[in-house]
């Protein structure tokens, strides 16, 4: 089977430069850009646009910009919500709407090569006709594309269980101004896998043009339900219960007590909606139109007045509705059900409607906010994360920041053994200066908390600043990469990280070791990645806990070998990275559970400077809970469908009783004797890294392939 796309004859590369198809490229869908429009201030359009139809074509596009002297904007589908592929002049914009076909599928291995212009529910619904689901499920899955998921680090509704979209991308094939890229499963051997920069480059490195996506069996069974709880800390402790205990639930979502009290969720509420500015402010003006005398008057004082409402809303009561799910083979599906209930015990049930209502309307969603701009207003998103135990300090913070200039609601929605998201919905009145410092301020209040600054927004034009102080000297790597791969800088320039932030001092070299902190509640330890892993796991078993992990060789020395495909399972190995410079500069970068602050540059920092701290997973150590080596067995279920992953063995993550599902080898060495090598641990050496390749032709087969088409 041919790697390249169909063997379509193709045209000639289309190009325009008629307005109206610059006009439909000029912005995505940054809310700044919308206030600005709203007031009648436009982004300059592009020059030229493009569509290619494959690879050969994003070439000519490329080599067409620089003839013509134009930077380069690779555009998805334009709904970016930071600015990242608006507001050029001087631009050829590459749009790949064309370049939208499903390659193959291929079951066995659980894996589909696409075209990056394939927008989300096209290609699920091509993967549902034959049974499969990717299982990313963006609010925007309508008017949004894999490249653009890809680009921008996405994550779905389901994270909890398939992860983000960094998670699902296993491989990937670019087109950069120096030359083609093959990332992640498809690196050339001998190579530096680059897919981690790749991921979340923002267009300003490399067009993707195809890859490669990790998916599951469609749901036999989904269970859904909601609960109430008294209290936001009470429900984050049962979340984090949840995940820890190895159980792998589809839907994790907490709404705050001003949208739980808005939904009505915990009061049988008919209709729940997910929330959103938009919908925030239409209810507070039904509400203020519901008081005689107000009516006509007043439709603007949520906005007027946010600090009144926010403290308002804060009276509302405490309570919080909690929606979760599992889904998968029933018998898996019944077990995690049992196995949850003693997490959500502080909790009262709801029955199923909650979660079904949720469900049905999942997608109906963020759309109502033009409303808040044509009345002079606006409405916006942000999204941040931290491990467990900073949670409630990043929420206090930013919420603080927030409502100093809005009115602001949260819910949480990205949940991970290691920590959670916080999704803050907001609306103000529409002044660019309220604007500008609502975001500067809510920015610097979720580093100081040490929280990342995007979860899954990425940076674009609105983060550059902040994800640039997140990454500290780490920025190094990426210029060292863009510079290689696009030594004009013409790829979106100044994008992602802005030339002129100067780096952020870094962190002092770390005392003690090999441990040098445990974060209980984080299931995380920093440790030295110098160190003997074996000395690692004696410390950490003195205090009851184990590395989820367990390398053969010194942190920093495997985490170098490392590939995309060398993991059994889709979690995160590492991270914070802490590391030096050959001149001093240090940068600590990573901060869990995930970010979408740019390209996750910690691979490549291991790489180039010193590792002084690597940040990892623990298990809780508990001695009459194996290793476990899950083998199917005839009518069980397969053990990627109990957590999904790429390869059938997986060594770690259940919970052992759903483990029990499948059949176990228990494989736990005596305490003290040398861990394991994990089989799928490569064994050659790191590489030096040399990331642009020559174009391969024909790759591996990954199985039978159906006819390309559109989805
Ligand atoms: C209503 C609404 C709901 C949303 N909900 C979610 C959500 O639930 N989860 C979530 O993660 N995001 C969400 N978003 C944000 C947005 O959908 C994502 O950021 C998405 O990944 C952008 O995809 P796109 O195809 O529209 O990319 P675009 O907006 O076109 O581009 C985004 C960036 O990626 C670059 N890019 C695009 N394609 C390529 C390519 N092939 N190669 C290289 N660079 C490329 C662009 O240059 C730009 O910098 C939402 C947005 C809206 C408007």
């Amino acid at each position: 089977m041919s790697h390249a796309p169909a063997s379509r004859k193709p045209s000639p590369l289309r190009t325009s430069r008629a307005p109206l198809d610059l006009d439909a490229c000029r912005r995505d869908l940054w809310p700044r850009d919308t206030l600005r429009l709203a007031q009648g201030a436009l982004p300059p359009a592009p020059t030229e646009v493009a569509w290619p139809e494959d690879d050969d074509q994003v070439r000519q596009a490329l080599r067409r910009a620089a003839d013509q002297g134009l930077v380069v904007v690779p555009f998805g589908a334009g709904s970016g919500v930071c600015g990242g592929a608006s507001g050029r002049g001087d631009a050829l914009v590459v749009d790949l709407k064309r370049m939208n076909r499903v390659l193959a599928l291929d079951p066995d291995a659980r894996t589909v090569r696409v075209q990056p212009g394939v927008l989300g529910q096209h290609l699920e619904d091509w993967l549902a006709r034959r049974g499969f689901m990717t299982a990313h499920s963006p609010s925007s899955i309508w008017c949004s594309t894999v490249g653009g998921y890809a680009a921008a680090r996405s994550a779905g509704q389901f994270s909890s269980r398939y992860g983000v979209f960094d998670d699902m991308l296993l491989a990937a094939r670019a087109q950069a101004p120096a030359g083609p890229l093959l990332a992640g499963a498809w690196t050339p051997p001998g190579e530096e896998d680059l897919l981690p920069v790749l991921c979340g480059s923002e267009g300003a490195l490399a067009v993707v043009t195809e890859v490669l996506l990790r998916v599951a069996p469609l749901p036999a069974t989904r269970w859904l339900r909601g609960y109430a709880f008294p209290n936001l800390p009470t429900a984050w402790s049962a979340m984090r219960g949840l995940m820890q205990a190895g159980l792998w639930p589809s839907v994790v979502r907490l709404y705050d007590p001003l949208d739980t009290r808005l939904n009505r969720t915990t009061q049988g509420g008919r209709k729940h909606k997910e929330p959103d500015a938009g919908g925030l402010l239409s209810r507070l003006r039904q509400a203020v139109a519901a008081v005689p005398g107000l009516q006509g008057h007043l439709a603007d004082l949520p906005l007027a007045l946010p600090g009144l409402v926010n403290s308002l809303a804060g009276g509302l009561g405490s309570e919080v509705a909690l929606i979760l799910g599992f889904e998968g083979a029933p018998e898996a599906v019944a077990a995690q059900v049992e196995l949850a209930g003693p997490h959500l015990a502080a909790g009262r049930d709801l029955g199923p409607g909650p979660g079904e209502r949720w469900f049905a309307h999942r997608h109906s969603v963020s759309y109502k906010a033009a409303p808040i701009f044509i009345a002079g207003g606006f409405a916006d998103t942000m999204e941040v994360a931290a491990p467990w135990s900073r949670l409630e300090a990043l929420h206090d913070a930013v919420r603080a920041a927030i409502g100093r200039h809005g009115v602001v609601m949260a819910h949480f929605s990205h949940v991970y053994p290691e920590g959670c998201s916080i999704y803050f919905s907001f609306a103000a009145q529409g002044r660019l200066q309220t604007y500008d410092a609502l975001w500067t301020e809510a920015l610097a209040a979720a580093r100081a908390a040490g929280g990342t600054v995007t979860h899954h927004h990425g940076v674009g034009q609105l983060k550059a600043r902040a994800a640039a102080r997140e990454a500290g000297a780490a920025v190094r790597v990426w210029r060292e990469l863009k510079a290689r791969l696009d030594p004009e800088d013409r790829m979106n320039p100044g994008r992602i990280f802005p030339g002129d932030e100067p780096p952020a001092p870094g962190p002092p070299p770390p005392d003690g070791g090999p441990v040098f902190a445990v974060d209980l509640d984080s299931t995380l330890a920093e440790v030295d990645p110098q160190a003997d892993p074996r000395a690692i796991e004696e410390e950490l078993a003195r205090r009851g806990l184990a590395p989820r992990i367990r390398p053969d060789r010194p942190w920093a020395r495997w985490l170098t070998t490392l590939r995309r495909d060398s993991l059994d399972a889709w979690e995160a190995p590492l991270f914070a990275v802490q590391a030096r410079f050959p001149d001093g500069a240090s940068a600590r970068i990573g901060p869990a559970p995930r970010s979408a602050a740019g390209p996750d540059l910690r691979y490549g920092l291991l790489r180039r400077a010193h590792p002084e701290l690597v940040q990892i997973p623990l298990r809780r150590f508990d001695p009459a809970v194996p290793d476990l080596v899950l083998r199917p067995r005839p009518g069980a279920p397969d053990a990627r469908d109990l957590r999904p992953t790429w390869r059938k063995d997986d060594r770690w993550g259940f919970a052992p009783e759903l483990a029990a599902l499948a059949a176990t080898v228990p494989s736990e060495p005596a305490r003290g004797t040398p861990p394991r090598r994990s089989p799928s641990v490569p064994r050659r050496d790191a590489a030096p890294p040399t990331p642009l390749a020559p174009d391969p032709g024909p790759s591996p087969d990954p199985g039978p392939s159906p006819a390309p088409e559109r989805p």
